[in-house]
């Protein structure tokens, strides 16, 4: 059966050149990157070339690159690493509504060691205001965390604006950039942010992998004990296979960067529209236009996201709900809620996101199979409504009224 895989946020399909790149490290060229003889110079110095790799992408200093076990180590050791380091100075974090769980997460617990945090909101595009977050700065704030875009609907942020203000202030600012590394441009100084996450699957590198920038001068009190590895920020033998994929795949992805973003977009705009023509009573989560190249998220009234996705995952298309880590439980997206999308509306959604491997034919295909699924599973629908095609020009009030009395 086709396989249309439509889920590139989740997770991207490994580059092939990764296999030569990487088998050398599980076999021959074996060392411990710490220890002094050849081969495990050999390995010091494959990492140390990853770390240059990845610094020149994002316009850093290599000594600046952690490597880390994943985008969401990433973010816990900068979030708590800057508030621990900082925790004479201050206890109040900024962080937005729609911030990825390994973020949120990260900050709800510090509240529980004694942290306060405000929670900024996003508007119904998903964006947040940089004047609410510089309103919200106070004498305590040691950090802010805002994502440079959203990993469910796409939207990017105002970083630069954001940074600006933190700079003002002396706040030391963080970004998870998991969503955007190796897709469109990050570039840290242009972003002026103090620390940034990425993660090697998210740009078709290896899984279990990511690294953390942080501007040389920030603290961050180090939260893995042991060896002296990592400049003596994050101990335990380095991922070699890992960090040297990662290296490989965020090398290509930028090779690749401008033309990719520029056939996605295109691919990305076709769908949207050809499912807002044909299919009614759906709504288009996300900024329209300043949206990451590959994300498409809808919400589609009187559907249930799961069942959709069952059907979909019937014709050999996978998508996901919102986000790989909520779906499977039956609390809708906390992003789409923020968004201010009502609960019954916000449990229709279904992010598709475009990659590499996505052509125009498997538009066409989703496109097709999508109209299919939605229109049969409305008529079984225990909403009961009559959404055919000529009740389609009804106004966004009219269909509440329509959901509210079911
Ligand atoms: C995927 C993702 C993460 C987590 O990265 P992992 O490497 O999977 O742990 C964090 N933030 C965002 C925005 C993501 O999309």
């Amino acid at each position: 059966m086709k396989l249309v895989y439509l889920d590139n946020a989740a997770t991207t399909k490994p580059r092939p050149e990764l296999v030569e790149a990487i088998l050398p490290f599980l076999g021959e060229r074996y060392g411990n990157p710490s220890s002094i003889y050849s081969i495990a110079r050999d390995a010091k110095a494959a990492v140390e070339d990853a770390r240059e790799k990845v610094a020149k992408v994002i316009n850093a200093n290599p000594e600046e690159i952690i490597f880390t076990g994943s985008g969401t180590e990433a973010d816990n050791m900068a979030i708590k690493g800057v508030a621990y380091a900082n925790a004479k100075r201050g206890n109040h974090i900024i962080t937005s509504a729609i911030e990825h769980h390994a973020v949120l997460d990260s900050i709800k617990r510090l509240e529980r060691r004694g942290f306060k945090a405000t929670f900024v909101p996003v508007d119904s595009y998903g964006m947040v205001n940089p004047s609410d977050v510089e309103e919200a700065i106070t004498d305590d704030t040691v950090l802010i965390s805002i994502m440079h875009a959203n990993n469910e609907v796409g939207t990017i942020q105002p970083i630069e604006d954001i940074a600006e203000s933190a700079k003002k202030h002396g706040v030391v600012f963080h970004t998870d950039a998991v969503q955007t590394t190796g897709h469109i441009s990050v570039d840290v100084k242009e972003l002026g942010v103090d620390l940034l996450s990425l993660s090697g699957h998210k740009f078709k590198g290896p899984k279990g992998v990511g690294a953390l920038w942080v501007r040389k001068g920030v603290r961050i009190e180090r939260f893995i004990d042991g060896g002296g590895q990592e400049r003596n920020r994050r101990a335990g033998t380095e991922n070699v296979l890992g960090i040297v994929g990662l290296a490989v795949a965020l090398e290509m992805a930028e090779k690749e960067m401008e033309q990719e973003m520029a056939r996605l977009a295109q691919l990305r705009d076709y769908l949207i529209k050809e499912v807002m023509e044909r299919i009614p009573y759906v709504r288009l989560n996300g900024h329209p236009t300043r949206r990451l190249p590959g994300n498409v998220s809808f919400c589609f009234e009187f559907i249930e996201g799961e069942s959709l996705l069952l059907s979909l995952d019937n014709v050999g298309i996978c998508g996901s709900s919102g986000s790989a880590c909520t779906s499977g439980s039956l609390e809708p997206s906390h992003v789409l809620l923020a968004m201010g999308l009502p609960h019954e509306i916000a449990h229709g959604s279904l992010r598709l996101s475009l990659g590499h491997e996505t052509t125009a034919e498997d538009i066409d295909y989703v496109v097709e199979m999508l109209t299919g699924i939605v229109n049969k599973l409305r008529e079984m629908s225990p909403f009961g409504v009559d959404v055919s095609l000529d009740s389609a020009c009804r106004c966004v009030e009219d269909d509440r009224h329509l959901i509210e009395s079911h």
